[in-house]
């Protein structure tokens, strides 16, 4: 084995790593916004459900208040019913009179059963309210505390990005030019990753077997050889 020839292809494969790490890292990188977004989407719902009770609530308050009206109409009306039933001459003026009344008081019970009925919708809708506005407090909180950490995340990322290109920096400066035009030729032929483990025979890049001669020549690694199938570069595994 060519140390020499190791050495230096030892270098390509820590660029590779340090490669595949920064387009991950990169990858989350690019996801955060996305998270946030969606944190976003998922308190505007909630709130929005609030919203939705709460227009249904003053809804029916509002109802309730013009049921209230009409009852006091009615009952003003009884009252000057009653007034006139008091003064009557005839048996007819006052069998007319006492209808009247009656029917009076039977719009009158049907408008306070229906006041009744809002009066229940009422309660249940506020509570139902309360409830989602409790929801909405409870969820912001834990959106907030997603979100730092994500801020935090995104920061870590961040951090190790740097690191990582820093790290690239280094090793490019002491790989040969040559070399590396190799390296980024290759890389940009098949699809992002530029050199590929050979195991039994077998190139990880592409999954087909190499020529027994090429294995055997790949064994001793004393020049560089590339995937006759993917054309990656290729070196022996070592377990
Ligand atoms: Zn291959």
């Amino acid at each position: 084995m060519d140390e020499e020839l190791k050495k230096k292809f030892d270098n390509l494969l820590k660029l590779q790593e340090v490669e595949i790490e920064t387009a991950s890292v990169q990858a989350r990188l690019a996801g955060f916004p996305r998270l946030l977004t969606d944190l976003d989407a998922r308190l505007k719902a909630s709130e929005g459900a609030v919203t939705l009770a709460s227009g249904r609530l003053s809804e029916i308050q509002q109802t309730y208040r013009v049921q209230e009206a009409d009852a006091k109409v009615i009952q003003t009306r009884i009252v000057k019913s009653e007034e006139k039933l008091r003064a009557v001459k005839t048996n007819k003026e006052y069998q007319s009179s006492l209808k009247e009344i009656d029917d009076l008081k039977r719009s009158l019970s049907a408008v306070e059963d229906r006041m009744i009925a809002h009066l229940d919708e009422m309660d249940q809708v506020a509570a139902s309210v309360a409830t989602k506005e409790d929801e909405v407090k409870l969820l912001s909180r834990e959106i907030e505390e997603e979100k730092e950490q994500i801020r935090q995340s995104a920061l870590s990322a961040q951090e190790q990005l740097d690191r990582l290109n820093d790290e690239r920096a280094q090793i490019i400066a002491v790989v040969e030019p040559d070399l590396l035009k190799v390296y980024e030729t290759v890389k940009q032929n098949s699809g992002g990753v530029a050199i590929a483990v050979v195991k039994n025979a077998v190139c990880l890049g592409c999954h087909v077997n190499l020529p027994p001669q090429m294995f055997h020549d790949l064994l001793h690694f004393d020049t560089l050889l590339v995937c006759p199938h993917c054309e990656r570069l290729i070196y022996p595994a070592t377990e």
